[in-house]
């Protein structure tokens, strides 16, 4: 499969000709010896008196050997929350275009989406939390620029069906977005691999999940090299900062260890959803690829003011479509689990 569709064409108008900002480690970067008179920067080392790469290249560079994504494919974000704000301005043009997303999902999408002026189109998804295929299709407008896809999803935990998104993605001459924050906990393969197929893909992931960064804001997007160029041009010009891409590339050459925590998480995951089936309360648990349980309990204000006096924080989501009476745990560690299962055989 190989679809092409003008990229261009779908780029808000005026940004088109856009001219990025030209920074000073732009032209020359502080890898070279060299004497650095160019930046007006404080010229005594304290390891951060440098502006940081820009375009992050050494970080890019092993990120593209363990995700077998090409640099020239990756764009570097502060988290997967700038990736979204950055797509979003990149696309859509405010008070007309707007984006469609399968609520219940992640809420950054909206947020970003209302902050730009841009509207939102909601298919919900079915009971399965899977994809109402035909309804998307029928929704699809003009103005239709984004699609947002989550999998696995946030707050459901399950991944979305491998046809139907491909379906979308054939159909729709749009840019859809996987967001795939917790691919490291699923045992699905990544549409990463796909985005040399489809020019209107673009993957997003984060060091944020499975890396244990969150405080480090690093989110990753995989794309085709045109979109690349333009987020690129558009991004603040050192959005990354040298903390970040240091950390992260200390992180990447010990994986081993990431690659055990998320083992571990796994199979915690799997052992209290085993755990949590004896608990009378607890009418459903909802299948996870992630490093979360979404369950259904019979009142879940109740439960989660009862965990809340045990000093233990989870997420109340009886609001959300689809989710009346829903609570998701986060996985913890292996203490913290066999904690959390004690206190609930209290209740
Ligand atoms: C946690 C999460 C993210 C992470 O965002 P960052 O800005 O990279 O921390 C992105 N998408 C979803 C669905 C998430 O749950």
């Amino acid at each position: 499969m190989n679809k092409r569709i003008d990229i261009a064409s779908l780029i808000r108008p005026e940004l088109l000709d856009i001219k990025a900002y030209s920074s000073a480690r732009d032209e020359f970067s502080t890898e070279e010896e060299m004497i650095f008179l160019d930046a007006n920067e404080n010229p005594f080392n304290t390891k951060l008196n440098r502006y940081p790469d820009p375009y992050q290249s050494k970080l890019k560079s092993r990120i593209s050997e363990l995700k077998n994504v090409d640099s020239k494919n990756i764009v570097l974000g502060n988290g997967s929350d700038e990736i979204i704000d950055l797509l979003i301005r990149l696309f859509c043009v405010p008070y007309t275009d707007k984006i469609m997303t399968f609520p219940p999902t992640y809420g950054m999408y909206k947020v970003t989406a209302d902050l730009n002026a841009i509207g939102i189109q909601e298919v919900l998804l079915d009971e399965n939390f899977q994809l109402k295929v035909d309804e998307i299709l029928e929704r699809i407008t003009k103005e239709t620029k984004l699609i947002f896809f989550c999998s696995p999803n946030n707050p459901s935990g399950n991944t979305l069906y491998r046809e139907d998104v491909i379906r979308i993605l054939h159909q729709f001459d749009g840019i859809v977005v996987i967001d795939e924050a917790y691919s490291d906990f699923s045992t699905e393969s990544s549409f990463s691999e796909l985005v040399e197929d489809y020019n209107n893909l673009v993957v997003m992931q984060t060091f944020s999940k499975a890396y244990g960064l969150a405080g480090a804001r690093l989110g990753m997007c995989f794309t085709n090299p045109f979109i690349v160029d333009y987020l690129n041009k558009i991004k603040p010009p050192y959005n990354v900062n040298s903390l970040s891409q240091n950390i992260a590339l200390e992180k990447l050459s010990s994986i081993e260890k990431v690659e055990s925590q998320i083992k571990s998480i796994i199979s915690e995951r799997i052992k209290l959803e085993g755990d949590l089936k004896h608990i009378d309360w607890i009418t459903h648990i909802y299948p996870s690829q992630a490093n979360f349980l979404l369950v259904k309990v019979d009142d879940a204000n109740k439960r989660y003011k009862q965990f809340l006096d045990h000093r233990i924080v989870v997420r109340n989501r009886t609001t959300q479509p689809n989710c009346e009476n829903c609570l998701r745990f986060t996985i913890g560690t292996p203490e913290e689990n066999s904690t959390f299962l004690e206190t609930i055989k209290t209740f």
